[in-house]
């Protein structure tokens, strides 16, 4: 009953629209997998794919090294679950059971299966109610519920969240992430919001504009992003990004007139990848400090002088703009260290950054080069 999906040269062209470009992924058996990505990036062009619900121009879908290309989605035996539910005007219990009904299980059969998939989502209490009764948050469990009852090989989740409110989000967030553990089966998630990709998925694949930038773990995403990309769209703010010049002669990164690290071994390697005398630095504003007083750096951490431009409360954090031989950093700061650095606008800053946190893109590419 388990199933891995391979996607091999997918391409999905709508009149002069390339929805999905060379897409090539591999979803394995019993994985949380989700495909993340801003509107319109092609994300539910390749849930559909993957459902039967759209022919690709190019490419082969294989599940379990079954070419299922050309296999109509109702037997594909799997269950979508769409952004807005669409649920008929009867009972919580009807509606679970229809899928049931409709393929001919046997009356003791479909009370049973009801009752266990309720269970599962908190649902038992309010079989009985008619579906107009329920909360937005219970309609979008009944729309799992009926999903689930099926036992469906592969689970395709369609920005669920979407429509709840913030609050009724984060419960059913953590409730799907346990359903999950109990009906271990492979489904695959897509949503534009980055804290419900990391916080549920096993491996996520970041697309853009019909690309997939880069698979890994949340982890490998947050901390080593293949690209300018996702290491923009991943984090809160997003990822700093400076242009720099290598300095061959002297060995040593520069921003401007200020040396940021002397190397030979990364100056030659760089010089090596990017084939120019640029390259772009990449840093997370959580893993900058910022100190008022010029200091050694010590090893293992660079210092680069800056001003303080702009400070921003965001309610959890502070987000101080730091501007550095024109060019801009977001620095993010917990509250205390906040508070006793003491710092207003216009005031000399230093950042002190640990060596390793830095990441280096290619100008042009935009690639991750090291
Ligand atoms: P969203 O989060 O907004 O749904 P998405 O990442 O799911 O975005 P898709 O819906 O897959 O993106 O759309 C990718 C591109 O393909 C968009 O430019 C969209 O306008 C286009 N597209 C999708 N379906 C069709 C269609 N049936 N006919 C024409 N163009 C389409």
């Amino acid at each position: 009953m388990m199933v891995d999906v391979r996607l091999k040269d997918i391409t999905k062209v709508f009149g002069k629209v390339v929805a999905v470009r060379n897409m090539n992924l591999e979803i394995r058996d019993k994985e949380f997998f989700a495909i993340l990505g801003p509107s319109g990036c092609g994300k539910t062009t390749t849930l559909r794919i993957i459902a039967g619900l759209e022919k690709p121009t190019k490419g082969r879908v294989y599940f379990d090294n079954q070419d299922v290309t050309s296999l109509p989605a109702k037997f594909r035996d799997v269950a979508m679950v769409p952004q807005f539910y669409a649920l008929y005007p009867t009972t919580v219990y009807n509606n679970i059971a229809l899928p049931l009904r409709s393929r001919g299980v046997s009356k003791e059969e479909v009370k049973q299966r009801v009752r266990e998939v309720a269970e599962l989502l908190g649902l038992t209490d309010k079989l009985h109610l008619h579906i107009d009764k329920l909360s937005i948050g219970d309609k979008q469990k009944v729309s799992l519920a009926r999903a689930i009852v099926r036992k469906p090989k592969l689970y395709l989740l369609d920005e669920p969240l979407t429509i709840l409110d913030p609050v009724t989000r984060i419960i059913i967030r953590s409730e799907l992430k346990s359903l999950q553990k109990r009906i271990k089966q492979t489904i695959i998630y897509v949503t534009h919001d980055q804290i419900e990709a990391m916080s549920l998925a096993d491996r996520i694949a970041v697309m853009n504009m019909g690309v997939i930038e880069q698979v890994g773990t949340p982890y490998e995403i947050y901390d080593k992003p293949s690209s300018r990309f996702v290491g923009w769209f991943i984090g809160e703010p997003g990822m700093n990004f400076l242009e720099a010049e290598v300095d061959k002669h002297s060995s040593a990164i520069k921003l401007g007139s200020q040396e940021i690290l002397q190397s030979k071994t990364l100056v030659s390697k760089l010089v090596e990848k990017t084939n120019n005398n640029k390259v772009v630095i990449g840093v997370r504003p959580e893993y900058i400090y910022l100190e008022k007083n010029p200091r050694e750096a010590g090893s293992g951490y660079t210092i680069v002088k800056g001003v303080v431009e702009l400070i921003e409360f965001t309610g959890t954090h502070y987000i101080v703009l730091v501007g550095i031989n024109g060019r801009e950093v977001k620095v993010k700061m917990n509250v205390e260290d906040y508070r006793r650095l003491n710092i207003a606008p216009r005031e000399d800053v230093y950042l002190r950054i640990p060596l390793d946190k830095i990441l280096f893109f290619d100008p042009v590419s935009e690639k991750r080069v090291l």
